[in-house]
């Protein structure tokens, strides 16, 4: 398969979402001219990538473009690709609620299952099927009851909510593609993965954001659903982390924080284009990368940008670019926490620890709140329990996760308790 390697030309469904704003950034760091398709919507729904979109600074010389575009309207997919010819193409829009799958189980299949026919589709009609490598969002909800822990690629599905069945299509399709037409496609079988930019209907987010108002005496209690519930939850940062573009990254930002060497080569003034090839530089080579790096400040090179690495989802752009085949990987952090233990890790956050007593009540601290046990409306058949193998991944990329579940948790309380302040109607 030959691709046309001269351009970096990246197109995003789902750009709005909290993957997407992730990616966006870490595309345009790595000088990607980046395309996104937004939904037309009564109100604005871009505030996760205004600062790139609205801010002319921010992306860098106009290499950021947004599109009007549905997953359920085939014509507009092959107009956009037609016109951009993106030589990466990163499917991560989904209608990707579960329990709302229930209730718009029909929309969630044109979305998540045809709309990605559509696209690797568009991609054919295109003729761009052997110099556009694909990325498919696929999902953890595929196991839905488990068989089998922990959950690996081999692992088989059994998918529980409208979602997952549309979701299993989706990852079929790619695969089918792939063989059918040599494309380059592969699914990442994602497990949940959390930050401040999570949705709000996650739950997660909300406990995060109700925590956070309880906290500042905005809100006096919170409602859950099922609290035994249990998954993997990854801090999406930790999706980059230990991977070989952030492995220099990381010893970027520990020379220049207190390496020997940090006052002498300002890492964050590297050029551009000087630590692309850096990037590419094998893990673990730390000192001939210093060495380059050195020389390469020593000979002038100065005019220059911000290289931190922003969060997430690097391990998106590893799987389609370092991947010589493309091949499917489950990714994860490996450690399972109830919906409980969130809320307990929440609230130890703040210096307070809970007691749960019965059902319904517990308490905060020295006072009491008041909580919704099970909502018997709320179809459970999708609340069974994962554990997850990631290890195809980990060794693949050198990858391991570093943030630890408190530290997610203290990293979305601490962004609520902010948003909160700044906004007590969030
Ligand atoms: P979000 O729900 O935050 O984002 C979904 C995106 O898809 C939004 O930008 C949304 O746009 C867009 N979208 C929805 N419907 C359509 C449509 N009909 N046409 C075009 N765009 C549409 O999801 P995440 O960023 O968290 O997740 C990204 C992907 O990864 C999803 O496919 C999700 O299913 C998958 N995934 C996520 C996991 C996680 O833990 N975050 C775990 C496993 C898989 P709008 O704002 O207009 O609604």
């Amino acid at each position: 398969m030959a691709f046309l390697e001269e351009r970096k030309v990246a197109l995003i469904t789902g750009i709005n979402g909290q993957d997407g704003s992730y990616l966006s950034e870490f595309l345009l760091n790595k000088g990607y001219e980046v395309h996104g398709i937004i939904r037309r919507a009564s109100s604005f729904n871009t505030s996760r990538i205004d600062h790139l979109h609205l801010d002319p600074f921010a992306h860098k010389g106009g290499r950021f473009h947004l599109h009007y575009g549905d997953m359920t309207d085939s014509s507009c997919l092959v107009k956009i690709i037609g016109r951009i010819k993106p030589t990466e193409i990163y499917n991560l829009a989904a209608q990707s609620h579960v329990k709302v799958s229930f209730d718009l189980s029909e929309y969630t299949a044109e979305v998540d299952a045809v709309g990605t026919l559509r696209l690797l589709d568009a991609i054919r009609t295109c003729g761009l099927e052997n110099s556009t490598k694909f990325y498919q969002a696929s999902t953890s909800e595929l196991y839905g009851k488990v068989a089998e822990i922990p959950q690996t690629e081999k692992t088989p599905f059994y998918p529980r909510s409208p979602y997952a069945c549309a979701k299993l299509y989706a990852y079929w399709i790619v695969i089918n593609y792939r063989e059918a037409y040599n494309m380059f496609a592969c699914n990442g079988i994602l497990f949940n993965h959390e930050s401040p930019r999570r949705g709000e209907t996650f739950v997660t987010r909300k406990i995060t954001r109700e925590v956070a108002k309880i906290h500042l005496g905005l809100s006096q209690c919170l409602e859950l659903g099922n609290l035994d519930s249990k998954r993997d939850w990854g801090h999406a940062k930790d999706y980059v982390e230990d991977l070989p573009v952030t492995d220099v990254l990381q010893f970027c930002n520990v020379l220049e924080a207190k390496g020997p060497y940090g006052n002498i080569v300002n890492l964050k003034q590297i050029k551009r284009n000087t630590m692309h090839k850096v990037f590419f530089m094998p893990s673990g080579d730390y000192m001939v990368m210093f060495i380059v790096i050195g020389l390469l400040y020593e000979l002038g090179l100065s005019n220059f940008v911000d290289i931190e690495p922003t969060h997430i989802i690097n391990l998106f752009f590893n799987l389609v670019i370092f991947s010589t085949t493309p091949e499917d990987y489950v990714i994860a952090s490996g450690e399972t926490h109830s919906v409980k233990e969130f809320v307990e890790a929440a609230f130890r956050h703040l210096g307070k620890e809970i007691v749960w007593e019965g059902k319904g009540v517990e308490e905060v601290g020295k006072e009491k709140r008041y909580w919704n046990s099970q909502n018997k409306n709320q179809p459970q058949i999708f609340s069974t329990n994962r554990s997850s193998d990631a290890s195809k991944a980990k060794a693949k990329f050198n990858w391991s996760p570093k943030v630890t579940f408190p530290e997610l948790v203290k990293d979305m309380m601490n962004s609520d308790i902010e948003l909160m302040k700044k906004n007590p109607m969030a």
